[in-house]
């Protein structure tokens, strides 16, 4: 027997593989929590979901309307807003706001070219549905210094996949 069939060779690996999946998590507030962050999207992405509230998950809506399963078993629309931010606690990652509270950040940041560099407090009141305080603090890093701005498209559309299975 040659000595190769006696010790066979073993599967070296030589560098880290990425993690299947995506590189910035999706942070959504539950009842009580609160995210001191400072926003690097110049401008927020919003997007039509369906929510089903049996299964307490949403799916995204697409276009045309025919070929969304969501529109055609009539399942409620909402639209949800992400913003790519950096925080102390998370890192950086996509922070996820309702209607009401996306009106909100948009009040106080009215005749702001970019929302980018600024920084913000959210903080959801006791329940997990509850509504969201918005506060606008002190910046922390100048605007130029900050991380590009990522899309969170593929993100989403990673979760809405994974979900589905
Ligand atoms: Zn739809």
């Amino acid at each position: 027997m040659s000595e190769a069939a006696e010790k066979p060779e073993l599967n070296r690996v030589y560098e880290v593989p990425k993690m299947k999946g995506p590189e910035l998590r999706v942070v959504r507030l539950k009842g009580g929590q609160m995210i001191a962050c400072q926003v690097i999207s110049d401008t927020f992405f919003g997007v039509e979901i369906h929510y089903d509230s049996r299964v307490r998950r949403s799916e995204p809506c697409v276009k045309p309307e025919s070929a969304c399963p969501g529109c055609q078993g009539k399942k409620p629309k909402k639209i949800l807003y992400y913003l790519h931010v950096f925080s102390n606690h998370h890192g950086q990652c996509f922070v996820e706001l309702t209607h009401a509270t996306m009106l909100r950040v948009t009040e106080i940041l009215e005749g702001e070219p970019s929302f980018r560099g600024k920084c913000l407090e959210l903080r959801r009141t006791a329940a997990d549905n509850g509504r969201m305080l918005v506060k606008m603090c002190e910046t922390m890093v100048p605007r130029t210094n900050l991380p590009k701005p990522a899309d969170p498209e593929n993100t989403l559309r990673y979760l809405w996949e994974w979900g589905r299975k």
